[in-house]
This record gives structure tokens, C-alpha cells and sequence, in this order.
């Protein structure tokens, strides 16, 4: 660390005096043009005025926390008070990565338990806790792909990704060296089998599947899917980000798959979406154990212990144990549940979404008008007929004081609504959104003009968001 010295301006140079006198400039390794030239502008409020600053602050920031926040695949579930609390425990909150094992065994048995737990649900061998998101869980995944494949002195090239997956699917892949194909998907918005068998060959490394799929679709043929692939020599590698639908009613490990992440961030409660960071645990079954990330933790009889000895591992996703803060919340959601609450979550997620489709279905297209399963898609293509964007029924919806759905996505819907209310919604919410949605929908008929000028109540309008993401200006303008 460099020491910073404090001169005076002309005399004395070199004398050590405090940084607080103004007759003294900040002259270490600062080059001039960045010191500032004129006092900085600091208003003098008093405290209540600062609370009311902030508070008013707060409260323009949209949450899960004041509103219904129906984001789909995002899984915008309340997170219970409760794990927060525990999260904050000093002897959880104040432990250092760098304290010697044997003084953090409390810490290392939680990553333990929950790793277990996370097989149990899964029916998958092993977990590695480590990746910092879901996308980096399967990016962890891909490269357990490629060192699978390596070992066996196999070269194949393509991994599978539906034309429904998320966008990180195909990135990961791209990201690992692979070539991405696309699976198309058939009328019933499953993966088309016949596509699938055409291209499934020797040059196959994996196929990447959700399920339920971004439609909000159990995949009814994943068994002979997980085969074919298998057959081809290829692996299987489960996105379980919709895992909320699935909760001690199903699971990846008896699905035949091989691979798996799920998002600690939205199954299992902990804040996400500017509420803190999140975790992507990626678990594979046991002849792919040895590939996991590293350091494993590892149980002796003196205690837990980070083994760094994993000649066949990926290597270190993260550093020190990864967001330990999100592993607490998910160990208390899931130990204050139990097996038979999970699967409560389960259930009610898959009958608020069914409500909700049910009750909006005579004025929104359904594209797939099956039973759904957490989440559920809907087109706005007949209001885009009269002018009406599904991005116009999504910034109306702010004006209702409802957060948008997810817009446009999948990629495979025009006019994408997807909609998951989430287990932890009343049924007087779910009606307040259906009503809302209805009203909607009436006015796109009467008077498109007036959904087409909203949000009209929110602290900012319409942005540009193109703009935004492609010539991003990060610096503040005096
Ligand atoms: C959210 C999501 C991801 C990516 O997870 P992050 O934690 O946001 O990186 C991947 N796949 C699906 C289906 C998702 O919903």
C-alpha cells in the first residue's frame, strides 16, 4: 500500500500535517488535473432532512419489498426477514477468509449441509457451491463438458441449446469454445424430438436443457431426450433456474442428467435484481465429481478442510468460499421449509400461475394453451395490431403500480409476456394483476394512444435503452 503524504502548498514541503486544513493539497500519487480546484458542494441538512432524502430515495427504487413484481424466470419470490438475520450474525458476518480452518468449522459445516441438501433436491452426487450466478454455474458446467470429453481423448464441438433457452445458454457455450446449434421447438412449445435425433452425432458434446422450459413447459419427453443424447455420447446439462416449479416433485438426477445449476438467488430466497449478490451452484452427478471446482471441502477426522489436491479439477471459479452470505439464507429457507414446505412452494407456484392464466387467457393469446407450470407466456399480439407493444403493456403495468413481466423473451414468442407470480403472492394480488392486465387490454381496444404514452406516474418515463447499453456514459455530469 503507498503511503500519502500531505503537503503544504508552498512551504515546508514534506511536513506531516492533517488533510483537513484547507491551506493543504492531497499531492501522493494524484496526478494535478484530477485535484479538485473549488470546495466541494456539500449541503448542510440537518439529520431529519438526510432520512427524508434517503427515505424519499428508496422509495423510487421498484422492489419486491412495496410491489408485485411478476418478473418472469426471475423467480421474485419474498425473501423471508429471517434469513437476513441470520446472515448478519457476527459469527457468521464477521468471519475472514483468510482465518485458519479449524477457527470457521461453524461456517465450512453450513457449506457442507447445504451442499448435501442441494443433492437431495436435485438427485444429483455432488455440489460445488462456488459460482458467484447462474451463469457462471453453467459456464462451470460447460468446462466440466470439455474436461469430460478431453479425458476420454474425444473431440466433439457442438453443444445443443433450445431456440427457447436463455441467452446465457448459448453464451456459456460460445464462451467454452463451442459451436452452438439451435433445437427447434415443436407446436406443443417442447424441445421437437425429430430435430433433436437428426443432429445428435459423434461431434455432440452436450445438449443444455431448462425444464420447465422458458414457456413455462414440462418437457413431457425429457427421458427419451436424456437418452438420445447419452446415446450419442454426449452429456446432459440442466439450467435449473426454473427449479421453484419442480421442488420435491420431480428432479434433474432422475431425469438422467448430468449436470446441473440452480440459481440460490431465486429458488431458494435470497434478495436478487439490485438486492444483493447471487449464487449458482453447480452440481453433477458422481463420475463427474472430480472435475468440480477446487478447493473441494472435504470432511476429516479433525474436521472440514479445503482439499486443493484436484489434479482433474476446472480449477477456481471464485475467490475465497464464494457468496457465503447467500449460502446462509438459502440453508435457513430450505432448513426452515423442509422437505414438505419445498414442495408447498412448489404447488402453489405452479396454481398462481395457472390462475393467473386461466383468468387472463379470454384476453391475451396463449401461444401454448396447455396446463403451465411456475410461469406462463402470453402474446400482446392482437393489441399490436391496434399499436399496442407488449413493451406498452409492460411500462402501463408500472403505472398500476406492477412491475412489468419479463418482455419479449422467449425469443420464440412474438409479443412475449412472461408472467411468474411466485408462490409467496395472495390471492387478492393475483386478482389485482389479472384486473389490471384486463383493463389493459380494454384500453389497448378503445384508446391505444393513452397505453402507448405510459408510464406516466413513475420518477423517470421512457428511456433509451439502446443507448444505454451500447454508449454507456458512467461519468457524473456537474
Ligand atoms: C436467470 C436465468 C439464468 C441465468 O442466471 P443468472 O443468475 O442471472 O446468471 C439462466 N437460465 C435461466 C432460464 C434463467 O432464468
Amino acid at each position: 500500500m503507498s503511503e500519502v503524504i500531505f503537503e503544504k502548498k508552498s512551504r515546508n514541503p514534506g511536513e506531516h500535517v492533517s488533510p483537513t486544513d484547507p491551506l493543504f493539497k492531497l499531492s501522493a500519487a494524484i496526478p494535478e488535473k484530477h485535484l479538485r480546484r473549488s470546495p466541494l458542494g456539500i449541503p448542510e441538512l440537518s439529520e431529519l432532512e438526510v432520512v427524508r432524502h434517503f427515505t424519499r430515495l428508496s422509495q423510487k427504487n421498484f422492489c419486491v419489498d412495496t410491489n408485485f413484481y411478476p418478473l418472469g424466470s426471475c423467480t421474485m419470490k419474498y425473501n423471508p426477514r429471517v434469513n437476513d438475520q441470520v446472515a448478519a450474525w457476527p459469527f457468521y458476518a464477521r468471519i475472514h477468509p483468510y482465518q485458519e480452518e479449524r477457527h470457521v468449522q461453524g461456517m465450512l459445516q453450513v457449506i457442507h449441509e447445504l451442499e448435501e441438501d442441494l443433492c437431495r433436491i436435485t438427485g444429483m452426487d455432488a455440489f460445488s457451491l462456488q459460482p458467484a450466478a447462474g451463469a457462471q454455474g453453467e459456464f462451470a458446467g460447460l468446462l466440466i463438458v470439455k474436461a469430460y470429453h478431453d479425458l476420454k481423448g474425444q473431440k466433439r464441438t457442438k453443444v445443443f441449446v433450445p431456440d427457447s433457452a436463455h441467452g446465457t445458454n448459448p453464451a456459456s457455450a460460445a464462451l467454452c469454445g463451442y459451436e452452438v446449434v439451435q433445437i427447434k421447438t415443436d407446436a406443443a412449445g417442447r424441445v421437437d424430438v425429430a430435430d433433436l435425433k437428426t443432429k445428435a452425432k459423434k461431434d455432440t458434446a452436450c445438449f443444455m436443457m431448462t425444464n420447465p422450459n422458458t414457456l413455462g413447459l414440462f418437457e413431457n419427453n425429457i427421458r427419451e431426450i436424456t437418452r438420445i443424447v447419452h446415446d450419442a455420447g454426449g452429456l446432459v446439462y440442466y439450467d435449473g433456474a426454473n427449479l421453484n416449479a419442480l421442488l420435491g416433485i420431480s428432479r434433474p438426477g432422475d431425469m438422467d442428467f448430468d449436470i446441473v445449476h440452480v440459481n440460490l438467488h431465486k429458488t431458494f430466497a435470497v434478495p436478487h435484481g439490485s438486492g444483493g449478490p447471487g449464487s449458482g451452484p453447480v452440481g453433477v452427478r458422481a463420475e463427474l465429481e472430480k472435475f468440480l471446482p477446487q478447493p473441494r471441502l472435504k470432511r476429516t477426522e479433525e474436521g472440514f478442510v479445503w482439499d486443493y489436491d484436484r489434479p482433474y479439477s476446472i480449477g477456481r471459479l471464485r475467490s475465497f468460499y464464494g457468496n457465503v452470505g447467500a449460502y446462509l439464507r438459502s440453508y435457513c429457507y430450505i432448513r426452515a421449509l423442509g422437505s414438505a414446505g419445498l414442495k408447498r412452494v412448489s404447488e402453489f407456484a405452479v396454481l398462481a400461475a395457472n390462475y393467473l392464466k386461466a383468468r387472463l387467457k379470454n384476453h391475451y393469446e396463449m401461444p401454448h394453451d396447455s396446463h403451465c407450470m411456475h410461469e406462463f407466456v402470453c402474446s400482446a399480439r392482437a393489441q399490436k395490431a391496434k399499436g399496442v407493444k407488449a413493451l406498452d403493456i409492460a411500462k402501463r403495468l408500472l403505472d398500476e403500480g406492477i412491475h412489468a413481466p419479463t418482455v419479449y423473451f422467449p425469443l420464440i414468442v412474438e409479443e412475449a409476456l412472461m408472467v411468474e407470480p411466485t408462490e409467496t403472492e395472495s390471492k387478492q394480488t393475483l386478482d389485482e394483476f389479472a384486473d389490471a392486465m384486463i383493463r389493459i387490454a380494454e384500453q389497448a381496444d378503445r384508446d391505444p394512444a393513452s397505453v402507448q404514452a405510459a408510464p406516466v406516474s413513475t420518477p423517470v418515463g421512457r428511456i433509451d435503452e439502446v443507448k444505454a447499453a451500447r454508449t454507456p456514459n458512467l461519468r457524473w455530469q456537474d
